[in-house]
Protein backbone atom coordinates (compact mmCIF):
# COMPACT_ATOMS: atom_id res chain seq x y z
CA UNK A 1 0.00 0.00 0.00
CA UNK A 2 1.22 3.60 -0.88
CA UNK A 3 0.62 6.92 0.49
CA UNK A 4 0.16 10.44 -0.46
CA UNK A 5 4.14 10.64 0.34
CA UNK A 6 5.21 8.33 -2.06
CA UNK A 7 7.04 9.68 -4.15
CA UNK A 8 6.42 9.49 -8.12
CA UNK A 9 3.23 8.37 -9.89
CA UNK A 10 1.76 5.20 -7.93
CA UNK A 11 -1.22 3.57 -7.41
CA UNK A 12 -3.10 2.57 -3.98
CA UNK A 13 -2.43 6.03 -2.27
CA UNK A 14 -5.72 5.54 -0.33
CA UNK A 15 -7.38 2.56 0.96
CA UNK A 16 -10.85 1.36 -0.71
CA UNK A 17 -13.37 3.21 2.63
CA UNK A 18 -11.01 6.09 1.53
CA UNK A 19 -11.62 6.13 -2.17
CA UNK A 20 -15.47 5.10 -1.85
CA UNK A 21 -15.95 8.09 0.16
CA UNK A 22 -14.30 10.77 -1.88
CA UNK A 23 -15.92 9.40 -5.33
CA UNK A 24 -19.25 9.66 -3.50
CA UNK A 25 -22.45 12.03 -4.48
CA UNK A 26 -20.74 15.10 -4.98
CA UNK A 27 -24.20 16.88 -3.69
CA UNK A 28 -26.71 14.37 -1.63
CA UNK A 29 -29.98 13.95 -3.37
CA UNK A 30 -32.79 15.96 -1.52
CA UNK A 31 -35.72 13.72 0.43
CA UNK A 32 -39.39 14.21 -0.08
CA UNK A 33 -39.54 16.56 2.82
CA UNK A 34 -36.09 18.63 1.55
CA UNK A 35 -37.70 19.18 -1.94
CA UNK A 36 -41.30 20.50 -0.34
CA UNK A 37 -39.10 22.62 2.08
CA UNK A 38 -36.55 23.62 -0.92
CA UNK A 39 -39.51 24.19 -3.47
CA UNK A 40 -41.37 26.04 -0.30
CA UNK A 41 -38.77 29.30 -1.26
CA UNK A 42 -39.61 29.92 -5.13
CA UNK A 43 -41.67 32.58 -5.72
CA UNK A 44 -42.93 31.30 -8.71
CA UNK A 45 -42.42 34.93 -10.42
CA UNK A 46 -44.39 35.86 -13.89
CA UNK A 47 -41.44 36.64 -15.98
CA UNK A 48 -39.22 34.23 -14.65
CA UNK A 49 -35.63 35.08 -14.82
CA UNK A 50 -34.31 31.36 -13.85
CA UNK A 51 -36.38 30.15 -17.19
CA UNK A 52 -34.99 32.49 -19.44
CA UNK A 53 -30.87 31.52 -18.13
CA UNK A 54 -31.48 28.06 -18.50
CA UNK A 55 -30.30 27.19 -22.21
CA UNK A 56 -33.17 24.50 -22.81
CA UNK A 57 -36.05 27.01 -21.41
CA UNK A 58 -37.62 24.62 -18.84
CA UNK A 59 -40.32 25.95 -16.95
CA UNK A 60 -38.75 26.26 -13.82
CA UNK A 61 -41.94 28.22 -11.80
CA UNK A 62 -43.94 25.34 -12.76
CA UNK A 63 -42.02 22.41 -11.90
CA UNK A 64 -41.14 23.82 -8.42
CA UNK A 65 -44.46 24.48 -7.94
CA UNK A 66 -45.73 20.55 -9.12
CA UNK A 67 -43.18 19.96 -6.52
CA UNK A 68 -44.42 21.80 -4.24
CA UNK A 69 -48.32 20.55 -4.74
CA UNK A 70 -47.02 16.71 -4.53
CA UNK A 71 -46.63 16.00 -7.94
CA UNK A 72 -43.22 15.25 -9.01
CA UNK A 73 -43.82 13.16 -11.58
CA UNK A 74 -45.65 15.86 -13.96
CA UNK A 75 -42.64 17.93 -12.43
CA UNK A 76 -40.48 15.92 -14.30
CA UNK A 77 -42.35 16.14 -17.41
CA UNK A 78 -42.10 19.28 -17.47
CA UNK A 79 -38.58 19.45 -17.24
CA UNK A 80 -37.91 16.46 -19.81
CA UNK A 81 -40.60 18.18 -22.71
CA UNK A 82 -37.41 20.50 -22.81
CA UNK A 83 -34.57 18.90 -21.52
CA UNK A 84 -34.77 14.65 -21.95
CA UNK A 85 -31.32 14.86 -20.52
CA UNK A 86 -33.01 16.79 -17.69
CA UNK A 87 -31.38 14.22 -14.92
CA UNK A 88 -27.64 14.82 -16.10
CA UNK A 89 -28.12 18.63 -16.01
CA UNK A 90 -29.57 18.40 -12.54
CA UNK A 91 -25.93 16.89 -11.54
CA UNK A 92 -23.77 18.68 -13.81
CA UNK A 93 -25.35 22.55 -15.16
CA UNK A 94 -22.93 25.07 -13.24
CA UNK A 95 -26.65 26.60 -12.19
CA UNK A 96 -24.10 29.26 -9.93
CA UNK A 97 -23.77 30.88 -13.68
CA UNK A 98 -27.19 29.93 -15.52
CA UNK A 99 -30.64 29.73 -13.50
CA UNK A 100 -29.41 30.30 -9.64
CA UNK A 101 -27.39 33.16 -11.03
CA UNK A 102 -30.45 35.04 -11.95
CA UNK A 103 -32.90 34.04 -8.73
CA UNK A 104 -34.44 37.22 -7.78
CA UNK A 105 -33.93 34.99 -4.45
CA UNK A 106 -30.25 34.97 -4.89
CA UNK A 107 -30.43 38.80 -6.27
CA UNK A 108 -31.88 39.97 -3.09
CA UNK A 109 -30.29 37.44 -0.15
CA UNK A 110 -27.49 35.50 -1.83
CA UNK A 111 -29.40 32.25 -1.55
CA UNK A 112 -31.24 31.37 -4.88
CA UNK A 113 -33.87 28.41 -4.88
CA UNK A 114 -32.03 25.33 -5.29
CA UNK A 115 -33.38 24.56 -8.77
CA UNK A 116 -30.81 22.23 -9.63
CA UNK A 117 -31.08 20.02 -6.88
CA UNK A 118 -34.82 20.05 -7.21
CA UNK A 119 -34.52 19.05 -11.06
CA UNK A 120 -32.84 16.63 -9.40
CA UNK A 121 -35.35 14.96 -7.17
CA UNK A 122 -38.37 15.63 -9.70
CA UNK A 123 -35.81 13.81 -12.36
CA UNK A 124 -35.31 11.28 -10.48
CA UNK A 125 -38.33 10.25 -8.90
CA UNK A 126 -39.71 9.12 -12.24
CA UNK A 127 -36.48 7.68 -13.64
CA UNK A 128 -36.43 5.45 -10.66
CA UNK A 129 -39.22 3.95 -12.08
CA UNK A 130 -38.30 3.32 -15.15
CA UNK A 131 -41.35 5.53 -16.54
CA UNK A 132 -40.74 6.42 -19.91
CA UNK A 133 -43.47 10.32 -20.07
CA UNK A 134 -43.28 10.13 -23.85
CA UNK A 135 -44.59 7.89 -26.56
CA UNK A 136 -44.26 7.93 -30.26
CA UNK A 137 -46.03 9.72 -33.04
CA UNK A 138 -46.95 7.50 -36.07
CA UNK A 139 -44.13 6.17 -37.73
CA UNK A 140 -43.17 8.71 -40.42
CA UNK A 141 -41.01 6.27 -42.71
CA UNK A 142 -38.26 8.62 -42.31
CA UNK A 143 -34.85 7.84 -41.46
CA UNK A 144 -32.32 10.23 -39.71
CA UNK A 145 -28.60 9.16 -38.72
CA UNK A 146 -27.38 11.04 -35.89
CA UNK A 147 -23.18 10.58 -35.57
CA UNK A 148 -22.19 10.95 -31.97
CA UNK A 149 -23.73 9.67 -29.00
CA UNK A 150 -23.01 12.56 -26.85
CA UNK A 151 -25.43 14.76 -25.00
CA UNK A 152 -26.50 16.42 -27.91
CA UNK A 153 -26.82 13.23 -30.02
CA UNK A 154 -29.12 11.69 -27.83
CA UNK A 155 -31.05 14.61 -27.43
CA UNK A 156 -31.51 15.15 -31.08
CA UNK A 157 -32.29 11.10 -31.62
CA UNK A 158 -34.91 11.48 -28.93
CA UNK A 159 -36.98 14.28 -29.74
CA UNK A 160 -36.86 12.47 -33.87
CA UNK A 161 -37.77 9.42 -32.22
CA UNK A 162 -40.33 10.89 -30.68
CA UNK A 163 -41.86 12.60 -33.65
CA UNK A 164 -42.53 9.39 -35.49
CA UNK A 165 -38.73 9.10 -37.31
CA UNK A 166 -36.47 5.89 -37.23
CA UNK A 167 -33.05 6.65 -35.81
CA UNK A 168 -29.83 5.06 -36.18
CA UNK A 169 -26.89 6.84 -33.94
CA UNK A 170 -23.64 5.95 -34.48
CA UNK A 171 -20.48 6.39 -32.02
CA UNK A 172 -16.89 5.52 -32.32
CA UNK A 173 -16.52 4.22 -28.74
CA UNK A 174 -17.78 1.31 -27.31
CA UNK A 175 -20.21 3.19 -25.13
CA UNK A 176 -23.06 5.46 -26.14
CA UNK A 177 -22.97 9.20 -23.32
CA UNK A 178 -20.38 11.08 -25.10
CA UNK A 179 -18.59 13.00 -22.10
CA UNK A 180 -21.61 11.96 -19.87
CA UNK A 181 -19.66 8.56 -19.49
CA UNK A 182 -16.27 9.62 -20.40
CA UNK A 183 -15.79 12.91 -18.93
CA UNK A 184 -17.80 14.46 -16.41
CA UNK A 185 -16.40 14.42 -13.31
CA UNK A 186 -16.89 11.27 -11.13
CA UNK A 187 -18.37 12.87 -8.49
CA UNK A 188 -21.14 14.15 -10.17
CA UNK A 189 -22.33 11.00 -12.15
CA UNK A 190 -22.12 8.15 -9.53
CA UNK A 191 -24.18 4.56 -9.90
CA UNK A 192 -23.76 4.50 -13.40
CA UNK A 193 -25.93 7.32 -13.90
CA UNK A 194 -25.27 8.77 -17.55
CA UNK A 195 -25.58 4.70 -19.05
CA UNK A 196 -28.17 4.44 -17.26
CA UNK A 197 -30.15 7.59 -18.38
CA UNK A 198 -29.35 6.00 -22.12
CA UNK A 199 -31.04 2.84 -21.12
CA UNK A 200 -33.80 5.40 -20.35
CA UNK A 201 -34.02 7.48 -22.93
CA UNK A 202 -33.91 4.57 -25.47
CA UNK A 203 -37.13 3.24 -23.67
CA UNK A 204 -38.83 5.63 -26.05
CA UNK A 205 -38.18 3.12 -29.34
CA UNK A 206 -36.97 3.76 -32.60
CA UNK A 207 -33.84 4.65 -31.52
CA UNK A 208 -31.14 2.14 -32.57
CA UNK A 209 -27.58 2.63 -31.40
CA UNK A 210 -24.30 1.46 -33.38
CA UNK A 211 -20.92 1.64 -31.07
CA UNK A 212 -17.37 1.13 -32.65
CA UNK A 213 -19.12 3.26 -35.54
CA UNK A 214 -16.70 5.72 -36.77
CA UNK A 215 -16.42 9.44 -39.25
CA UNK A 216 -13.67 8.88 -41.32
CA UNK A 217 -12.93 4.89 -40.86
CA UNK A 218 -16.31 2.99 -41.16
CA UNK A 219 -18.79 5.87 -41.84
CA UNK A 220 -18.62 8.52 -44.74
CA UNK A 221 -20.57 11.86 -44.73
CA UNK A 222 -21.46 10.95 -48.24
CA UNK A 223 -22.96 7.31 -47.70
CA UNK A 224 -24.49 8.73 -44.95
CA UNK A 225 -26.45 11.50 -46.88
CA UNK A 226 -27.60 8.71 -49.52
CA UNK A 227 -28.74 6.14 -47.29
CA UNK A 228 -30.84 8.48 -44.75
CA UNK A 229 -33.11 11.19 -45.07
CA UNK A 230 -31.17 13.90 -42.73
CA UNK A 231 -27.99 13.53 -41.05
CA UNK A 232 -27.10 15.27 -37.26
CA UNK A 233 -23.48 15.69 -36.56
CA UNK A 234 -22.40 15.47 -33.10
CA UNK A 235 -18.94 14.34 -32.46
CA UNK A 236 -18.05 16.97 -30.15
CA UNK A 237 -14.47 17.90 -30.04
CA UNK A 238 -12.23 14.51 -29.96
CA UNK A 239 -8.56 15.97 -29.60
CA UNK A 240 -6.69 18.16 -27.59
CA UNK A 241 -4.70 20.82 -27.44
CA UNK A 242 -0.77 19.86 -27.14
CA UNK A 243 1.55 21.87 -24.13
CA UNK A 244 4.25 22.19 -26.99
CA UNK A 245 6.87 23.50 -24.53
CA UNK A 246 10.11 22.19 -24.34
CA UNK A 247 10.05 18.62 -22.01
CA UNK A 248 6.27 18.02 -22.98
CA UNK A 249 7.18 14.49 -24.22
CA UNK A 250 8.75 13.28 -21.15
CA UNK A 251 6.67 10.67 -19.14
CA UNK A 252 4.12 11.89 -16.78
CA UNK A 253 2.83 14.63 -19.25
CA UNK A 254 -0.54 13.45 -20.00
CA UNK A 255 -3.92 15.06 -21.39
CA UNK A 256 -5.95 15.56 -18.51
CA UNK A 257 -9.31 14.18 -20.83
CA UNK A 258 -7.67 10.86 -21.14
CA UNK A 259 -7.16 10.68 -17.22
CA UNK A 260 -10.64 11.78 -16.61
CA UNK A 261 -11.49 8.79 -19.16
CA UNK A 262 -9.37 6.57 -17.27
CA UNK A 263 -11.16 7.47 -13.94
CA UNK A 264 -14.63 7.52 -15.22
CA UNK A 265 -13.93 3.50 -16.72
CA UNK A 266 -12.12 1.93 -13.81
CA UNK A 267 -14.00 -0.63 -12.39
CA UNK A 268 -10.76 -0.10 -9.07
CA UNK A 269 -9.93 3.40 -8.40
CA UNK A 270 -7.14 2.03 -6.09
CA UNK A 271 -5.68 0.73 -9.23
CA UNK A 272 -5.23 3.97 -10.92
CA UNK A 273 -1.99 5.79 -10.79
CA UNK A 274 -1.62 9.29 -9.38
CA UNK A 275 1.77 11.57 -9.04
CA UNK A 276 1.98 12.78 -5.33
CA UNK A 277 2.91 16.11 -6.86
CA UNK A 278 0.54 16.91 -10.02
CA UNK A 279 0.51 20.16 -11.99
CA UNK A 280 -2.69 21.17 -14.15
CA UNK A 281 -2.28 23.15 -16.77
CA UNK A 282 -5.87 25.49 -18.07
CA UNK A 283 -8.38 27.00 -16.45
CA UNK A 284 -11.68 25.20 -17.52
CA UNK A 285 -13.98 22.61 -15.95
CA UNK A 286 -11.61 19.98 -17.18
CA UNK A 287 -8.66 21.50 -15.24
CA UNK A 288 -10.60 21.53 -12.30
CA UNK A 289 -11.96 18.10 -12.86
CA UNK A 290 -8.28 16.66 -13.26
CA UNK A 291 -7.03 18.47 -10.60
CA UNK A 292 -9.97 17.82 -7.86
CA UNK A 293 -9.59 13.95 -8.66
CA UNK A 294 -6.20 13.56 -8.92
CA UNK A 295 -6.92 14.78 -5.34
CA UNK A 296 -9.26 12.72 -4.12
CA UNK A 297 -7.19 9.80 -5.21
CA UNK A 298 -4.66 10.67 -2.89
CA UNK A 299 -1.91 12.97 -4.63
CA UNK A 300 -0.29 14.85 -1.94
CA UNK A 301 0.10 18.11 -3.95
CA UNK A 302 -2.29 19.80 -6.74
CA UNK A 303 -1.86 22.79 -8.68
CA UNK A 304 -3.64 24.50 -11.08
CA UNK A 305 -1.70 27.16 -13.16
CA UNK A 306 -3.44 29.73 -14.98
CA UNK A 307 -1.84 32.04 -17.67
CA UNK A 308 -4.64 34.64 -16.53
CA UNK A 309 -6.26 36.11 -13.54
CA UNK A 310 -9.30 34.28 -11.39
CA UNK A 311 -11.71 36.28 -13.37
CA UNK A 312 -10.84 35.20 -16.68
CA UNK A 313 -11.04 31.44 -15.57
CA UNK A 314 -13.52 29.77 -17.57
CA UNK A 315 -14.47 27.35 -14.51
CA UNK A 316 -17.06 29.40 -12.60
CA UNK A 317 -16.05 30.48 -9.14
CA UNK A 318 -18.30 28.05 -7.39
CA UNK A 319 -15.84 25.08 -9.19
CA UNK A 320 -12.84 27.30 -8.05
CA UNK A 321 -14.25 27.19 -4.78
CA UNK A 322 -14.98 23.38 -5.02
CA UNK A 323 -11.36 22.72 -6.26
CA UNK A 324 -9.95 24.59 -3.35
CA UNK A 325 -12.07 23.22 -0.79
CA UNK A 326 -10.43 20.12 -2.01
CA UNK A 327 -7.08 21.13 -1.10
CA UNK A 328 -6.44 22.08 -4.62
CA UNK A 329 -3.84 24.97 -5.04
CA UNK A 330 -4.75 27.71 -7.34
CA UNK A 331 -2.33 29.89 -9.42
CA UNK A 332 -2.94 32.40 -11.44
CA UNK A 333 -0.96 34.32 -14.10
CA UNK A 334 1.81 31.73 -14.45
CA UNK A 335 1.97 30.18 -17.87
CA UNK A 336 4.52 26.93 -18.57
CA UNK A 337 7.59 27.67 -19.92
CA UNK A 338 9.43 24.06 -19.37
CA UNK A 339 9.55 20.72 -18.64
CA UNK A 340 12.67 19.17 -16.56
CA UNK A 341 13.80 15.88 -15.50
CA UNK A 342 15.74 13.08 -16.61
CA UNK A 343 12.95 11.18 -18.80
CA UNK A 344 10.37 11.70 -16.09
CA UNK A 345 8.93 14.98 -15.15
CA UNK A 346 10.93 16.06 -12.08
CA UNK A 347 9.98 20.29 -12.45
CA UNK A 348 7.19 22.27 -14.25
CA UNK A 349 8.82 25.80 -14.84
CA UNK A 350 6.13 28.44 -15.12
CA UNK A 351 6.78 31.81 -16.25
CA UNK A 352 4.92 35.00 -14.64
CA UNK A 353 2.49 37.24 -16.89
CA UNK A 354 0.74 40.09 -16.86
CA UNK A 355 -1.54 41.77 -19.35
CA UNK A 356 -2.36 44.78 -20.78
CA UNK A 357 -5.17 46.03 -23.20
CA UNK A 358 -6.02 42.11 -23.08
CA UNK A 359 -2.64 41.07 -24.05
CA UNK A 360 -1.02 38.56 -21.97
CA UNK A 361 2.62 38.75 -21.75
CA UNK A 362 5.33 36.87 -19.83
CA UNK A 363 7.58 39.15 -17.20
CA UNK A 364 10.40 37.02 -17.30
CA UNK A 365 10.43 35.83 -14.19
CA UNK A 366 10.14 31.88 -13.33
CA UNK A 367 8.93 29.79 -10.55
CA UNK A 368 9.86 26.07 -11.00
CA UNK A 369 7.29 23.56 -8.98
CA UNK A 370 7.96 19.98 -8.07
CA UNK A 371 5.71 17.38 -10.25
CA UNK A 372 5.92 14.01 -11.40
CA UNK A 373 2.63 14.52 -13.19
CA UNK A 374 2.05 17.50 -15.29
CA UNK A 375 -2.08 17.21 -17.05
CA UNK A 376 -2.61 19.70 -19.71
CA UNK A 377 -6.58 21.15 -19.99
CA UNK A 378 -6.13 23.78 -22.50
CA UNK A 379 -8.89 23.21 -24.68
CA UNK A 380 -10.12 20.56 -27.14
CA UNK A 381 -10.58 21.00 -30.98
CA UNK A 382 -12.52 19.05 -33.46
CA UNK A 383 -11.26 16.23 -35.71
CA UNK A 384 -13.81 15.35 -38.07
CA UNK A 385 -15.12 18.51 -39.57
CA UNK A 386 -16.31 16.25 -43.27
CA UNK A 387 -15.61 19.35 -45.42
CA UNK A 388 -18.20 21.19 -44.01
CA UNK A 389 -17.90 25.08 -43.71
CA UNK A 390 -16.18 26.00 -40.28
CA UNK A 391 -16.32 29.02 -38.59
CA UNK A 392 -13.25 29.51 -36.45
CA UNK A 393 -12.33 25.88 -35.88
CA UNK A 394 -15.96 24.46 -35.37
CA UNK A 395 -18.49 23.83 -37.90
CA UNK A 396 -20.39 26.80 -38.83
CA UNK A 397 -24.26 26.45 -38.36
CA UNK A 398 -27.39 28.67 -37.91
CA UNK A 399 -29.69 29.09 -35.41
CA UNK A 400 -31.05 25.63 -36.21
CA UNK A 401 -28.06 23.66 -36.38
CA UNK A 402 -27.97 23.69 -40.40
CA UNK A 403 -24.11 23.41 -41.75
CA UNK A 404 -22.79 24.71 -44.89
CA UNK A 405 -24.42 20.54 -46.68
CA UNK A 406 -28.18 20.46 -47.43
CA UNK A 407 -29.50 17.94 -45.12
CA UNK A 408 -26.73 17.56 -43.11
CA UNK A 409 -27.17 19.53 -39.61
CA UNK A 410 -24.94 19.91 -36.67
CA UNK A 411 -24.90 20.66 -32.69
CA UNK A 412 -23.06 20.62 -29.57
CA UNK A 413 -19.39 21.32 -29.06
CA UNK A 414 -18.78 20.49 -32.64
CA UNK A 415 -20.42 23.60 -33.97
CA UNK A 416 -20.27 27.53 -33.75
CA UNK A 417 -21.82 28.94 -31.29
CA UNK A 418 -23.25 28.22 -27.65
CA UNK A 419 -21.17 27.41 -24.85
CA UNK A 420 -19.68 23.90 -24.83
CA UNK A 421 -21.98 22.65 -21.92
CA UNK A 422 -24.04 19.74 -21.98
CA UNK A 423 -27.01 21.34 -21.20
CA UNK A 424 -26.10 23.26 -23.94
CA UNK A 425 -25.46 20.48 -26.38
CA UNK A 426 -29.03 19.26 -25.18
CA UNK A 427 -30.49 22.16 -26.40
CA UNK A 428 -29.06 22.39 -29.83
CA UNK A 429 -29.90 18.56 -30.76
CA UNK A 430 -33.33 19.41 -29.48
CA UNK A 431 -33.65 22.30 -31.67
CA UNK A 432 -32.08 20.60 -34.81
CA UNK A 433 -34.50 17.98 -34.55
CA UNK A 434 -37.07 19.94 -34.40
CA UNK A 435 -36.12 21.65 -37.83
CA UNK A 436 -34.79 18.48 -39.35
CA UNK A 437 -38.69 17.24 -38.54
CA UNK A 438 -40.20 19.98 -40.32
CA UNK A 439 -38.01 19.77 -43.14
CA UNK A 440 -38.58 16.24 -43.58
CA UNK A 441 -42.59 16.69 -43.45
CA UNK A 442 -42.63 19.66 -45.80
CA UNK A 443 -43.52 22.30 -43.09
CA UNK A 444 -40.52 24.16 -43.84
C1 LIG B 1 -13.52 16.74 -18.48
C2 LIG B 1 -14.75 17.48 -18.83
C3 LIG B 1 -15.65 17.83 -17.82
C4 LIG B 1 -16.80 18.53 -18.13
N1 LIG B 1 -17.66 18.85 -17.12
C5 LIG B 1 -18.79 19.51 -17.41
C6 LIG B 1 -19.73 19.83 -16.38
O1 LIG B 1 -19.50 19.54 -15.20
N2 LIG B 1 -20.86 20.48 -16.72
C7 LIG B 1 -21.15 20.81 -18.02
O2 LIG B 1 -22.22 21.38 -18.29
N3 LIG B 1 -20.29 20.52 -19.02
C8 LIG B 1 -19.13 19.88 -18.74
N4 LIG B 1 -18.25 19.57 -19.75
C9 LIG B 1 -18.63 19.91 -21.14
C10 LIG B 1 -19.63 18.89 -21.68
O3 LIG B 1 -19.26 17.60 -21.30
C11 LIG B 1 -19.75 19.01 -23.20
O4 LIG B 1 -20.09 20.35 -23.50
C12 LIG B 1 -20.81 18.08 -23.78
O5 LIG B 1 -20.55 16.73 -23.47
C13 LIG B 1 -20.88 18.25 -25.30
O6 LIG B 1 -21.77 17.30 -25.82
P1 LIG B 1 -21.63 16.78 -27.32
O7 LIG B 1 -22.74 15.82 -27.50
O8 LIG B 1 -21.52 17.93 -28.23
O9 LIG B 1 -20.22 16.05 -27.39
P2 LIG B 1 -19.58 14.84 -26.60
O10 LIG B 1 -20.16 14.67 -25.26
O11 LIG B 1 -18.11 15.07 -26.69
O12 LIG B 1 -19.98 13.58 -27.47
C14 LIG B 1 -19.45 13.40 -28.76
C15 LIG B 1 -19.59 11.94 -29.15
O13 LIG B 1 -19.18 11.78 -30.50
C16 LIG B 1 -18.39 10.61 -30.62
N5 LIG B 1 -17.49 10.81 -31.76
C17 LIG B 1 -16.47 11.67 -31.89
N6 LIG B 1 -15.91 11.56 -33.11
C18 LIG B 1 -16.60 10.62 -33.76
C19 LIG B 1 -16.49 10.05 -35.07
N7 LIG B 1 -15.57 10.47 -35.95
N8 LIG B 1 -17.35 9.07 -35.41
C20 LIG B 1 -18.30 8.64 -34.54
N9 LIG B 1 -18.45 9.14 -33.31
C21 LIG B 1 -17.62 10.12 -32.91
C22 LIG B 1 -17.65 10.54 -29.30
O14 LIG B 1 -17.22 9.20 -29.04
C23 LIG B 1 -18.72 11.01 -28.32
O15 LIG B 1 -19.48 9.95 -27.82
C24 LIG B 1 -17.08 18.88 -19.46
C25 LIG B 1 -16.18 18.55 -20.48
C26 LIG B 1 -15.03 17.85 -20.17
C27 LIG B 1 -14.06 17.51 -21.27
S1 LIG C 1 -36.30 33.33 -10.13
FE1 LIG C 1 -36.11 32.05 -8.27
S2 LIG C 1 -37.95 32.58 -7.08
FE2 LIG C 1 -38.34 33.29 -9.19
S3 LIG C 1 -39.38 31.56 -10.24
FE3 LIG C 1 -37.17 31.29 -10.57
S4 LIG C 1 -36.54 29.92 -8.91
FE4 LIG C 1 -38.50 30.76 -8.28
Amino acid sequence: MNSPFTNGIAAQRLDADALTENFSDLHAPLDGHEAAVAADRCYFCHDAPCTTACPTDIDIPLFIRQIATGTPDAAAKTIFDMNILGGMCARVCPTEDLCEQACVREIAEGKPVEIGRLQRFATDTVMAKGVMPFVRADATGKKVAVVGAGPAGLSCAHRLAMLGHGVTVYDAMQKAGGLNEFGIAAYKSTDDFAAREVDWLCSIGGIEIKTGMTLGTDLNIDGLAKDFDAVFLSVGLGGVNALSIYGDDKNGVDDAVSFIRDLRQTSDLAALPVGRNVVVIGGGMTAVDAAVQSKLLGAQNVTIAYRRDRDAMSASRYEQDLASSFGVNLMFNAQPKAIHGNGAVAEIELEYTSSENGKLSGTGETVRLPADQVFSAIGQTLTTDCGLKLEGRKIAVTDTGRTSRDGVWAGGDCASGGDDLTVTAVAEGRDAATDIHETLMGSK
